[in-house]
Parts: structure tokens; sequence; C-alpha cells
């Protein structure tokens, strides 16, 4: 990329200089400065399809996994005075990434793992995963987040979602939420604010970086704790053992009905594009069978809502958030 200018890290160290954009530097200009930071890792035109569970999706222009919340400020009010566009990710889970991949920053939250106790609370960095979440709070004792030991993303994405299972939800035990707006500032949210409803919150289409979550827990017995996560770990391999990568659910459950029984019924088990294949075992997952591409995946997606609406007048949102395609850019 031409006209760009390069940071040392010293420049890191003041104001993310405006100037080093106006010369069309661009994403170099961000990468240099990123690199600069030396807070983590930093990568150009890096495959995202490896940070994806249904490992589907293209590259992302600049990659960047940061060990710290300060290097996030920087690293996005850098972009945003440079005028791009900025995704987060975190265990990538539930997400649809196509495959053209994704232009701008993509800030991946893996290394923003540190997780302490304060009595009945935890409080978690964003991109903790809620596997390791629910057994650091069985090991101190703690009862509320047994739920979340079988679901395959991070804190950061499951607060965004509302993620919920075995009728619990993140909404239950969220006391505050950390973030970074998107020109680099920091705001603490109470609960009450985040409109927590299903599979949703306030938080989604903000565009902000959770970085920091309150949770508020109980004090409870650990064997109590632990019977009840094996039996969630149990029902979720019975249910959900798919046997090839997928993104869980991918539609939201419409009220009063199930997305799954729908599908089913509509005779769409087995329904496929390319190797993209609505899977025969769980109606509400679509697999990856070796080589599926997004827009496969996409394309299966637009079949099955069709066939849902013509057959049952019901409209099936994705639960599944979909990003870098033309009419919905994250
Ligand atoms: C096998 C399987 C089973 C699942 N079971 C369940 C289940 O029982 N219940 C359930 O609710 N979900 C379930 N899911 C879906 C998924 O695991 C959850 O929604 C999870 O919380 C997503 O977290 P993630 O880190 O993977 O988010 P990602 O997929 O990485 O991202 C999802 C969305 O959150 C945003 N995001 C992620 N991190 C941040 C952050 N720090 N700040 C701001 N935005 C962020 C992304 O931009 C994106 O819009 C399942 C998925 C799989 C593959």
């Amino acid at each position: 990329m031409g006209g760009r200018r390069r940071f040392a890290a010293d420049d890191a160290d003041g104001q993310c200089p405006l100037t080093s954009f106006e010369d069309g530097g661009g994403m170099s200009a961000v990468y240099d400065f990123i690199s600069a930071l030396r807070q983590g890792e930093v990568f150009t035109h890096y495959p995202l399809a490896g940070y994806t569970t249904w490992q589907i999706g293209g590259p992302a222009e600049v990659f960047y996994r940061p060990e710290s919340s300060e290097a996030c400020c920087r690293a996005i009010e850098c972009v945003h005075q440079a005028g791009l566009p900025i995704f987060y990710l975190g265990a990538g889970s539930n997400v649809l990434i196509a495959d053209a991949g994704l232009k701008g920053l993509v800030i991946q939250t893996g290394k923003l793992n540190r997780s302490k106790n304060e009595k009945d609370r935890i409080i978690a960095e964003a991109g903790v995963s809620l596997v390791t979440l629910s057994q650091h709070a069985l090991q101190s004792g703690l009862t509320g987040l047994e739920f979340v030991c079988g679901i395959p993303g991070t804190l950061g994405g499951a607060v965004i979602n509302n993620a919920g299972a075995h009728g619990r939800e993140m909404a239950e035990v969220i006391e505050t939420v950390k973030t970074v707006d998107s020109q680099g500032l920091t705001k603490v949210y109470q609960q009450k604010d985040l409109g927590f409803i299903y599979r949703n919150s306030a938080l989604k289409g903000k565009n902000e970086l959770i970085i920091e979550v309150s949770l508020k827990l109980a004090e409870g017995e650990r064997d109590v704790v632990r019977k009840t996560m094996d039996e969630y770990r149990q029902l979720r391999r019975k249910k959900q053992a798919v046997g090839l990568p997928n993104a869980g659910s991918i539609f939201k459950n419409p009220p009063g009905d199930y997305a799954g029984r729908l599908i089913e019924e509509a005779g769409l088990k087995g329904l496929s594009v390319g190797d993209a294949q609505v899977s025969s075992k769980h109606a509400n997952f679509i697999v990856n069978k070796g080589r599926a591409k997004a827009s496969d995946v996409l394309a299966l997606i637009e079949e099955v809502q069709k066939t849902v609406r013509e057959k049952y007048s019901v409209e099936l949102e994705t639960e599944v958030v979909l990003m870098g395609f033309s009419d919905n850019g994250r």
C-alpha cells in the first residue's frame, strides 16, 4: 500500500496521530501503529476460518489479538481516526464470516482471558472461555454459571447475545459490563441498562468491544454444582453431538415454537448446498461436511427460511451473526 507512514514504538506511546492517515496509509498505518504497541499479535491478510467453529471464512485485512484492554482502546481509537471498519471476534462459535473476508481491523479477544474472584462475584475479561469460566466458578464453590459449561464461546460473545441453555441465560448473572466504544473510550453499563431479551441485548449493533464483565453468583455446594454440570454436558452430548464443524443453533426459536421442530417437519434435514448441510441429527444445526463455503451456508439458510415461511408463515431469524456480507457489514 502506497503512502503509508511507519511508526516506531515511541509513536505508540503517544496519541494515535491523525495526520498519519492523511496520506492514504489506511490499514497499513493502522497495522504499523498496532505493531508498535507491542501488546499482542498482529497480522495482515490473516485467514479467519481457523478462528471459527464452522471453519469457514476468508481473511481479515488486519487481525489483532490484544493482550490488554488499554491496547484495545488505542487500536480502536486509531481505526476510528482512520475512518476504517472494525469487527470483534471471540471464539467464532456464533458467526458466519464471508468468503471474501473482512476489510478493516478484526480484534480477536482470545488473549484477554484473566478472571478473579471478589467474594461471590467473578470479574472476568471478555475473552475467557465459558468452559473455563464455569470451571472457575466450580472451583470457587460458586453457583449460577453451570448452564454455560458446554457452550463453546467466550464471555464477550455470550453477553452480547444473552446466551442461554437449560432454561437459564446470561442476563441472570451479569452485574456490570465494561466496554470500549467506537472512539476508544471505556464505558461501564449496569445490567438494567443492557436491555436483555431472548438472545439479544442493547449492545448488539452498537459496535462496542466488551472487555470486562462482573458476574454476580451465589455460594453453592461444590458437589451439587459439579453434578449439575455433568448432567448438562451429558444432555448436550446426547442432543448436539453432530460430529462435524458447526455454529450451534442457526435460528432463534420463534415465539411459542422451536426452529428445529419446524425445519424437521418441513422435511429439510439433510438438505445440502455444496458441503453445507442441515444436520440429520439436529435440524437447527448446519454442518460443514468438509469444504463448505460461507456462500453455501448462506444459500442454505435462505432456502430453509423460504421453505418454513411458505409452509408455516413463520419468519425464522438467524441467531448466527453474518459478518462481511454486502447487505450486512457485521
Ligand atoms: C456446538 C455449539 C453449541 C452451542 N450452544 C449454545 C447454547 O446452548 N446457547 C447459546 O446461547 N449459544 C450456543 N452456541 C452459540 C455460541 O457458542 C454462543 O452464542 C457464544 O456465546 C458465542 O460466543 P463467541 O465468543 O463464540 O462469539 P463469536 O461467535 O466470536 O461472536 C458472536 C458475536 O459476538 C460479537 N462479540 C464476540 N466477542 C465480543 C466482544 N468481546 N465484544 C463485542 N462483541 C463481541 C461478535 O462480533 C459477533 O457479533 C453454541 C455454539 C456451538 C458451536
